[in-house]
């Protein structure tokens, strides 16, 4: 024991990333070379884990006091890789403070490719052997005349020379050609800032030079770019981008649904002849150790990306752009539950760098921010080539009901007819998979329930099969109730978009139809091939969920039929309207993108009267926003307070309702607090896991996270209960 006392080394703090309270002590033994942010190996219990030397704490002094020096366990080696930078390590600690995770839970999602620790392997090649000359035939002629003075690898000389890989080979038995290791070549070409960029419109250069010097001034700042859909957000802030490249910087674009983004990259090839680096959940493990390796040397100068984008190692990051700023697919709700696109802020604020926000919809946080000064605020108001706004009208389904068991109204089916006939493109917008989101026994009344979720099962008549939304439970569509055993009784209630195109095959049987739902696009390719589709005018209807709402472009789609424009009222959470407004709006913005032809918009609603609907006819938007902030700001609602909930869970319906209760009775009083519950959650029954939550609201200059660290800590929460913590909450389920 006595003799571990005077090893030599420093004692280092080491970051595992595991759901840990804090970091390490560790010791790191003379020979190696380590600092802050270095990554390396230590053993952890039995194995060995990865880890990041992480900074000394600003007030030393852990209450259980350090561990003793004879105790400490050694770093067992150094990976090969880029240190993290100072700014990410910033940025761990700063989203680990803010959403109350453990920091070693937010390192783990700044550490998604563990192998791009590892030294690159060379990659070995074929050069020629200089002056060797003998035994060459055409063959070996042409490959050496296609070799020259390069290196490449064999199959790539037998490709561009058009000889078999025996050819190759017989090169090198007679000496020809010798091996060598290759330089590793770029991952990422660089894209080139003037490679084709447009012509701007006056209100587009404005905008373009506002972002532009944002660039420029190498400072923090951040921008909401608002223009309607087709005003040329997108070319607006690629000129941004293009800045950010002359500038030797690196670009991120945050994109909300990446693996639909297929028009989006095309495009940005043609923009700036290169593609970008790209990262999302799907990519291969190979791509994402080269990607991840390839942004931490720099090499990758525009990265596109989903959430999790957001912690990867950029060494010098000059420009953020959030595009649809206001989409809620940025709020990561599980692990450690993230806003990605308040957290994109702050990073940008730790780099220096600009940040943009894009929307033709923006939140009314942002809204907030822009209007307070926070954010400057610049605008396209018109569309490209002057290209006219959809006319958007409401359907009044009490005044035009459909007819027994269907869900399109005559003047629907109308406007339908017309489109075709002028051989254009309609869309029929219905944001529900599936053939029916509810299964009714008509004898007993039994409806059909998921045995993990409070939830309806959704029936999916092309598999015959039920489903849950939420959990992934199926089962076979029984033909008798499970309840009462009565055949053939079980009747489908409401639509989803495979009952639309089954109505819609009957109204037209001529029509070419393609249904976009997330079961029938389910990746880029498929995507992609959905819109070559659609832009070839192989197609003439489209249902669709909310993916065709993205970005699409789609030039000869002059009419948008919105199915159920009330749907998203129904929840009557704290967003439901915002929320309802920015999706309808961005699916009416397909509607009539190309100059000329004026594109029609209809929604079927019940409630004409409903602000969001009156917002959408009248195309006012801010008017609807300014209604929405009034009612808001006098009971402290975001963005004019702030709210925090705690979930609690668990498998025990009694634990996790005496839990709730127990977070209910030490609940934080005192002015300018407010503690909603404990209730049952809307979806009482998640995954076979039994929900009751509390929302803690807070005016606005109150910061939440030390209060509910206090909160939390007065609390006993017993091992089979888990309390979840999500500050500045989106879904209220
Ligand atoms: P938004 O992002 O606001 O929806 P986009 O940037 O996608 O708008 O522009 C809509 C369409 O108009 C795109 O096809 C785009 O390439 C084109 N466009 C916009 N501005 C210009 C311009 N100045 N010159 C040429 N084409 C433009
Ligand atoms: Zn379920």
């Amino acid at each position: 024991m006595a003799t571990s006392s005077r090893k030599a080394g420093r004692r280092i703090r080491v970051l595992l990333p595991l759901p840990l309270e804090s970091a390490y002590d560790y010791r790191l033994p003379p020979e190696l070379a380590a600092g802050p942010g270095s990554f390396v190996e230590v053993p952890l219990g039995g194995r060995v884990s990865l880890g990041v030397v992480w900074d000394a704490p600003e007030n030393p002094g852990d209450p259980s006091g350090p561990i003793a020096e004879s105790r400490l366990r050694e770093v067992i080696a150094v990976k090969p890789a880029p240190a993290m930078h100072a700014n990410l390590r910033k940025l761990v600690d700063w989203v680990a403070a803010y959403t109350l995770s453990p920091p070693g839970a937010v390192l783990r999602m700044a550490m998604s490719s563990p192998s791009a620790l590892e030294e690159p392997t060379a990659v070995s090649g074929w050069r020629r052997v200089a002056g060797a000359e003998s035994r060459i035939t055409p063959d070996r002629a042409r490959a050496l005349e296609t070799l020259g003075s390069h290196i490449l690898p064999g199959t790539e000389i037998a490709r561009a020379a058009g000889v078999s890989m025996g050819v190759v080979r017989g090169m090198a038995s007679v000496g020809l050609i010798e091996p060598a290791l290759m330089a590793r070549a770029a991952a990422f070409p660089r894209p080139i800032p003037d490679f084709a960029p447009p012509d701007l419109r006056d209100e587009q250069q404005l905008a373009a030079n506002a972002l532009r010097e944002g660039v420029i001034s190498r400072a923090f700042g951040v921008t909401l770019l608002e223009g309607v859909t087709g005003s040329g957000k997108t070319e607006v802030y690629l000129d941004a981008v293009a800045q950010c490249l002359r500038e030797g910087r690196q670009a991120l674009v945050l994109l909300p649904e990446i693996a639909l983004s297929t028009q989006w990259l095309s495009r940005f090839e043609r923009r700036f002849g290169a593609p970008p680096a790209l990262w999302h959940s799907e990519l291969s493990s190979r791509t994402r150790r080269v990607t991840w390796r390839a942004v931490a040397e720099g090499d990758a100068p525009v990265l596109v990306g989903a959430r999790s984008a957001l912690f990867l190692p950029f060494p010098d990051l000059g420009l953020i752009i959030v595009d649809e700023e206001h989409e809620t697919a940025f709020k990561q709700e599980d692990g450690v539950i993230y806003h990605a696109r308040d957290m994109a802020v702050v990073r940008a604020r730790l780099e220096a760098a600009a940040c943009v926000l894009v929307s033709a919809t923006p939140s009314l946080e942002t809204v907030t921010n822009a209007q307070e000064g926070r954010y400057a605020h610049v605008t396209l108001p018109n569309r490209h080539h002057g290209a006219a706004l959809p006319r958007i009208a409401a359907l009044d389904l009490r005044q035009h009901p459909p007819e027994r068991g269907r869900f399109l109204a005559p003047p629907l089916i109308e406007a339908v007819t017309e489109t075709l006939a002028r051989g254009e493109q309609a869309m029929l917008f219905l944001n529900r998979r599936g053939y029916a989101p509810l299964t009714l026994c008509r004898t007993c009344g039994h409806r059909m329930q998921c045995p993990n979720c409070t939830a309806w099962l959704v029936e999916h008549r092309a598999q015959r099969r039920l489903q849950c939304h939420h959990c992934g439970h199926t089962e076979p569509t029984p033909l008798a109730c499970v309840e009462c055993g009565t055949e053939h009784s079980l009747v489908p209630i409401g639509p989803g978009v495979e009952r639309i195109q089954e109505e819609v095959s009957e109204l037209f049987p001529e029509a070419r139809r393609l249904v976009m739902a997330s079961d029938t696009i389910p990746g880029p390719a498929a995507a992609a091939e959905a819109a070559r589709r659609i832009e070839e005018r192989e197609v003439d209807l489209v249902i669709g969920t909310q993916i065709v709402a993205k970005g699409w472009h789609f030039p000869h789609l002059t009419l948008v039929g919105v199915v159920d424009a009330d749907l998203g009222l129904a929840g009557g959470d704290l967003r439901a309207g915002e929320r309802t407004m920015q999706l309808l709006h961005q699916v009416a913005g397909r509607a009539g993108r190309e100059g000329g032809t004026p594109g029609t918009v209809l929604l079927q609603t019940f409630s004409p009267e409903h602000p969001v609907m009156l917002a959408l006819v009248a195309d006012d938007m801010a008017g609807f926003l300014r209604a929405e902030a009034a009612q808001r700001a006098p009971g402290h609602w975001p963005p004019f307070g702030r709210l925090a909930a705690l979930i609690v869970s668990s498998e025990d319906p009694r634990s996790a309702e005496r839990a709730a209760r127990d977070l209910g009775l030490a609940a934080p009083a005192g002015s300018g607090i407010q503690v909603l519950g404990p209730a049952p959650a809307p979806l009482a029954l998640l995954r076979g896991r039994h929900r009751h939550r509390l929302l803690l609201k807070a005016e606005r200059g109150l910061r939440v996270q030390p209060i509910l660290e206090d909160w939390l800590a007065r609390a006993q929460i017993p091992r089979d209960v888990r309390v979840q913590v999500d500050v500045d909450p989106v879904g209220f389920l």
